[in-house]
């Protein structure tokens, strides 16, 4: 442990560092209240041996301001002093010391209490590397109950809080939001020529386009069902998002994945229905999806691979 020793008679100094160094630590030391605290700042000892008595600062002012600058991370405080008194130790834990010592002390008395705080110290600090590696799990555990497997887009789960606050933010804020529904053709088609494996791979590309049409921090890519997938687009009018739609269709177009059992077109083609939530409109999310919904079944039912607007509630 690197050990601070805290007195200012130069001759205790001595005989503390001299009995640090023999039970194996090492020793440094500070003459005065304000030499120690600075000493702390720049080298954040593992333990701190305190006198009480001192001149410019006693033992308990300097104990407290240690308190405050070590914050969070335990620093073992042991006080020495001279008296014996009952209300001088009181004062000395209340003051913020961990154990105090009557001086002289001897050197199997303070190797004994060392090993105590020794011991607490490295019960500290497994109780922080633990708890921080609770908190990572939780913030990944948090992350994945989110995030679709397959795709790494937002889950259903995520889309439904998403939608849930944009809706309410855009109304707040008078303005409009759109919500776009994907669905991929003839995709049941596509799993029995290809099989399921290559059918997931599909989905994962239409995805990773469906991702990178998403420009804006607030805009939101999810995975809304098995071949479906849904758009939120805050602050985005009708017209704004059926153009962010047709992009997105002819991307996925362009990606040129082979389908030769679609009967739209040769390659992997999706049908996408948009909706706007008017700032006015009071719409819920869910009459918005129902609105959107039923703009994707008349892109399907009038020859798929291609965009609707929906023009009214
Ligand atoms: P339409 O153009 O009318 O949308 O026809 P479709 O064949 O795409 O529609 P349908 O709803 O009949 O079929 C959807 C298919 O999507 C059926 C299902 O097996 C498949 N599917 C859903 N989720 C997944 C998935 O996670 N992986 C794979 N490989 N296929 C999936
Ligand atoms: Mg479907
Ligand atoms: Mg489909």
């Amino acid at each position: 442990m690197k050990i601070l020793i805290v007195d200012d008679s130069r001759t205790i100094r001595a005989a503390l560092e001299a009995m640090v160094k023999r039970l194996g630590h090492e020793a440094a030391s500070a003459g005065s209240g304000n030499e120690g605290i600075e000493h702390f700042v720049r080298e954040r000892p593992d333990l701190i041996l305190l006198d009480v008595t001192m001149q410019d600062m006693d033992g308990y002012a300097v104990a407290r301001r240690l308190r405050t600058l070590s914050g969070d991370d335990w620093l073992p405080i042991i006080f020495l002093s001279g008296s014996d008194e009952d209300q001088d130790l009181d004062k000395a834990i209340d003051a913020g010391g961990d154990d105090y010592l009557v001086k002289p002390v001897s050197q199997v008395v303070l190797g004994a209490k060392i090993r105590a705080m020794q011991r607490i110290d490295t019960m500290h600090r497994n109780l922080a590397r633990l708890s921080a590696e609770l908190e990572a799990a939780n913030r990944e555990l948090a992350r994945v109950s989110r995030e679709d497997g397959l795709t790494r887009l937002a889950n259903r789960r995520r889309f439904d809080e998403h939608l849930r606050t944009e809706l309410l933010r855009a109304m707040r804020n008078g303005q409009p939001l759109s919500l776009t529904l994907c669905d991929v053709d003839h995709f049941k088609g596509y799993n029995d020529h290809y099989g399921h494996t290559q059918g997931d791979e599909c989905l994962r590309q239409v995805g990773q386009i469906l991702h990178q049409s998403c420009r804006r921090p607030t805009d939101l890519a999810a995975r809304y069902g098995g071949e479906e997938f849904a758009l939120i687009l805050p602050d985005t009018p009708l017209w704004g998002a059926a153009e962010v739609a047709e992009r997105v269709r002819r991307a996925i177009e362009e990606h040129a994945i082979p389908h030769v059992a679609s009967k739209a077109a040769l390659v992997v083609t999706i049908s996408l229905g948009v909706a706007c939530a008017a700032p006015d409109s009071h719409l819920t999310p869910e009459q918005l999806v129902a609105w959107a919904d039923k703009a994707l079944y008349r892109a399907k039912e009038t020859g798929r691979n291609r965009v609707v607007a929906a023009s009214s509630g």
